[in-house]
């Protein structure tokens, strides 16, 4: 693979995928215009493909001719390149194709990894800068978490989320035509009509963060030894499968948090769309101090369970430049693995919640899922 790299690893052959129906729906015309003209002067050779439907990236990453091209670059959102990793992975020889190198132009409504490869990069975030980027051959290697519930798996390069934000990925589809603005939009809708979800949630502390939720009661600790870290050590040799790195954690690492939650919000690198630096210490990693954002090994974890909209909005609004980690309603710390399990809704929304990964819908709420398992939701780097 990579055979045509040049001699400063500068990528000669690409496969390009456009989804013609990201965001305001100008990824072809951003391709013609602002990419291919760069391209072409640098000599680097292409297959254009547009997708046709969902899923259609991932059936694409599963079955293209990998040794034929330097890379994949997907002129989209984030949701295409979700595709195109978990298509990747999906092979057989999937050992070999997580080495394909991955670009992104940004050409949806979130772009988050986009932002944060070039934010890593100290570039700022446009079209012509990424493209800038692939052409340089620029690259940095990332984080993959797995997220596994019942016998699917799943995997995952930017975030997962539950409650408040996850509704708003989710139910604002439909506000499609209003482009970023649908989120913030969306937003205000749901602050305004809060919800609130009943759920277990267990996490793996990374280093140096665990003690930092000392609030949590000594019920919920003894809580520990019940069936849901237990029955996903279990299913453990799932779990990082693919990277790797990630040992199973052993039953007494889990914390565990049981009752109401506003929010529980997973972050593998630092921005979750191009405004929104949801996971801003996704700069350091624990204990070593180094800056490896986009593959420190760990993922973020922001909570929220009791606020009044007040405060919530307040937070919210902070968003953009990392400071509402430091609200108090808000939890923030580095952990190795985490274990969800939505138990139902509390005042609306749907039974459970959305579970939403890198933006797409993964779960519509306990039990109603794919196979109709009831599973919890784990997720490790
Ligand atoms: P956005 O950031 O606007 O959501 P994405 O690139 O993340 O844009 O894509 C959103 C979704 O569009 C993806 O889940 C993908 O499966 C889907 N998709 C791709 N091609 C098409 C198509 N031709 N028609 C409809 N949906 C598509
Ligand atoms: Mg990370």
């Amino acid at each position: 693979m990579q055979a045509f790299l040049d001699n400063q690893g500068r990528p000669k052959r690409l496969y390009i995928l456009i989804n013609p129906f990201g965001g305001k729906k100008l990824a072809k015309r951003i391709f013609q215009q602002k990419v291919k003209p760069f391209l072409s002067a640098a000599g680097v050779s292409f297959t254009l493909q547009e997708t046709e439907y969902r899923n259609h990236a991932k059936e694409l990453a599963k079955s293209m001719e990998i040794s034929q091209y330097d890379g994949i670059v997907c002129v989209s959102g984030d949701g295409l390149l979700l595709e195109v990793l978990n298509g990747l992975l999906a092979r057989s020889d999937w050992k070999m194709a997580m080495k394909m190198r991955l670009g992104v132009i940004p050409a949806g409504t979130g772009n988050g990894m986009a932002k944060s490869v070039l934010h890593y990069g100290n570039e700022s975030y446009n079209v012509e800068n990424a493209t800038f980027a692939i052409i340089r051959g620029n690259t940095h290697s990332l984080d993959v978490a797995t997220v596994v519930q019942g016998q699917n798996v799943h995997h995952s390069v930017l975030s997962l989320a539950w409650g408040i934000v996850a509704d708003v990925d989710i139910e604002s589809e439909r506000f499609r035509g209003l482009g970023e603005l649908r989120n913030d939009i969306y937003s205000l809708i749901r602050i305004t009509r809060l919800r609130k979800y009943r759920g277990t949630l267990a996490y793996v502390p990374a280093p140096g963060y665990e003690g930092s939720l000392d609030h949590i009661s000594r019920e919920d600790s003894d809580l520990l030894s019940s069936s849901i870290p237990d029955m996903n050590i279990e299913k453990g040799q799932q779990w990082g499968g693919y990277s790797g790195s990630m040992s199973v954690p052993e039953k007494s690492e889990w914390r565990i948090m049981n009752g109401n939650f506003i929010l529980v919000w997973l972050m593998n690198v630092p921005w979750a769309t191009q405004t929104v630096l949801a996971a801003p210490k996704a700069e350091v990693i624990p204990v070593r101090n180094l800056k490896e954002p986009l593959s420190d090994g760990f993922l973020d974890l922001l909570i929220i369970k009791e606020c009044s909209r007040r405060e919530l909005l307040k937070s919210f609004l902070k968003l953009s430049d990392g400071t509402h980690v430091k609200s108090k309603i808000m939890d923030y710390l580095k952990v190795r693995a985490v274990c969800l399990a939505p138990g139902g809704q509390v005042n609306g929304g749907v039974e459970g919640g959305y579970i939403s990964l890198d933006g797409e819908v993964l779960a519509r709420g306990a039990g109603a899922y794919g196979d109709g398992s009831k599973d919890p939701m784990c997720y490790g780097s």
